[in-house]
């Protein structure tokens, strides 16, 4: 099939490259000129496992382009993919101005039949809007072509978003009433995909949107219950961990998803609850349920801050290290990460801040460029009064702890995962004060 996507961030890119790999014809569209000239250049703007050695041979066998003429990339597809960012508007609710826009470059541009498949997380009834902008672009031209708009949330997690394409939980595609054509060609593009038990899903447009929605503030709601649960704990000196665990034996709840932290972030979780809480009460509807959720979430990154002066008595002059920055191991998106609530707040109170992370610092850089940034993980740690575990990359997982000992002025851990609880003893009995989440001193 011929294929076009607009928009080459995580998800654009990611479907494209693992559309291409499954034979397809795709051609992948974007605005920033300069990310297009990257991936024309054979290098990858965002750092996902797996993905550059799929984008090389891809790009090498032909199957694969890249354009910033959009014009172009509508004449291109019979499949037309949006993938476009749909960020939180001031408001509260979701700015949809780039899908509307590619929606209106489409109806300008349109010269054959296609199916318009919207892969970004978008409102109930976007569906509704992308046609009508369409058709609205076709009447001013004059011309008539028949089109297709199909809801198809994207669910891949990133770290771990070619693995997810190629292995979904499921595929669900919302369809308008009838459309028996559209089913038919997404069918087709996705039995490929969801070829072994994995089950694809039709239904109608609106329940697809909100599919996404859903399952997103679903997942969140269950790490906001563990981090609330995770303050109880602390105060009465539960631990967490055994009561997730306890819980999790129940088959009726499940194991996944009942981690504590220092909050969710990320380009998904926090934007698309917020999407939901507005969207719920422009339609008159109760959303006390979700903004519970994303108002627990906004404490929980703040948590640490108490921990934090529990640790050193006074914050200013101190150096504190933080091991990763990504909002979560194996990407280099720090989008609403958890770190950035950290460091602004270090920084404010007058800490020296170093840090190390595998693949974010560059990210990083960009939203702190004073702080200092080790190579390697050891570098931040020298003279540091205060090591703080933000993001659980494996390679923190087993660290030197004579080493790391032996660099840190006071060896003080506040391990923010709560990866290393299972020695802490250990680390007691090598000098080190630990904190962890959700765990009181005696559990
Ligand atoms: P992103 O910000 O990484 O990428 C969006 C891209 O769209 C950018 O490169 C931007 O330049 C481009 N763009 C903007 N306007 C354009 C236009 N008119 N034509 C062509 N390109 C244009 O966003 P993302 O993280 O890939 O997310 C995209 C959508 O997918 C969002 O709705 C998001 O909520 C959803 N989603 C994201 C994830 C994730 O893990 N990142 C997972 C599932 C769903």
């Amino acid at each position: 099939m011929k294929i076009t996507i607009f928009g080459t961030g995580y998800v654009g890119l990611v479907s494209g490259v693992c559309l291409a790999d499954l034979g397809n014809d795709v051609l992948c569209a974007d605005v920033d000129s300069k990310k297009i000239a990257l991936l024309e250049r054979g290098a990858n703007p965002i750092y996902e496992p797996g993905l550059q050695e799929k984008l090389d041979q891809n790009t090498k066998e032909d199957r694969l382009s890249f354009t910033t003429d959009l014009g172009k990339a509508v004449a291109y597809g019979d499949l037309l993919f949006i993938c476009v960012g749909t960020p939180a508007s001031k408001g509260g609710s979701v700015d949809l101005q780039y899908v509307e826009s590619v929606a209106r470059t489409i109806g300008q541009h349109l010269d054959h039949d296609a199916v318009i498949v919207d892969k970004s997380t978008v409102p109930v009834g976007t569906a509704e809007k992308v046609r009508t902008i369409i058709q609205q672009e076709l009447n001013k031209r004059n011309v008539k072509h028949a089109f297709s708009v199909v809801s198809n949330p994207e669910f891949l997690r990133e770290g771990a978003a070619v693995n997810d394409f190629f292995n979904p939980d499921r595929v669900i595609v919302g369809l308008e009433q009838g459309d028996e054509r559209a089913k038919q060609v997404i069918g087709k593009l996705y039995k490929s995909v969801a070829r072994t038990s994995r089950p694809i899903l039709f239904t109608d447009t609106k329940s697809a949107e909100l599919i996404k929605y859903a399952s997103n503030a679903m997942l969140a709601t269950r790490i906001s219950f563990m981090n609330q649960l995770s303050r109880y704990c602390e105060a009465v000196g539960a631990d967490i961990t055994a009561v997730s665990k306890g819980m999790g034996l129940d088959t009726r709840i499940g194991s996944r998803f009942l981690h504590t932290g220092i909050g969710y972030g990320g380009s998904c979780f926090p934007k698309d609850v917020k999407g939901l809480i507005g969207s719920i009460k422009e339609a008159g509807c109760d959303a006390s349920i979700f903004e519970a959720v994303d108002s627990a979430n906004e404490a929980q990154k703040r948590s640490l801050f108490s921990k934090i002066e529990q640790a050193l008595g006074t914050v200013k002059g101190k150096k504190v290290a933080l091991w990763g920055l990504s909002f979560k191991p194996k990407t280099d998106d720090i989008r609403e990460a958890p770190s950035k609530i950290i460091a602004q707040w270090l920084i404010d109170n007058g800490s020296d801040v170093a840090a190390f992370d595998p693949e974010a610092t560059r990210n990083f850089k960009e939203a702190f460029p004073k702080i200092s940034y080790g190579k390697e993980p050891y570098e931040p740690l020298q003279g540091a009064d205060l090591l703080i575990l933000v993001t659980e990359w494996d390679v923190f997982r087993n660290p030197d702890w004579a080493r790391v000992k032996k660099l840190m002025s006071t060896p003080n851990i506040i391990d923010g995962r709560n990866i290393y609880l299972g020695y802490r003893e250990d680390l007691k009995e090598l000098g080190f004060a630990y904190q962890g989440v959700g765990v009181g001193d005696d559990a």
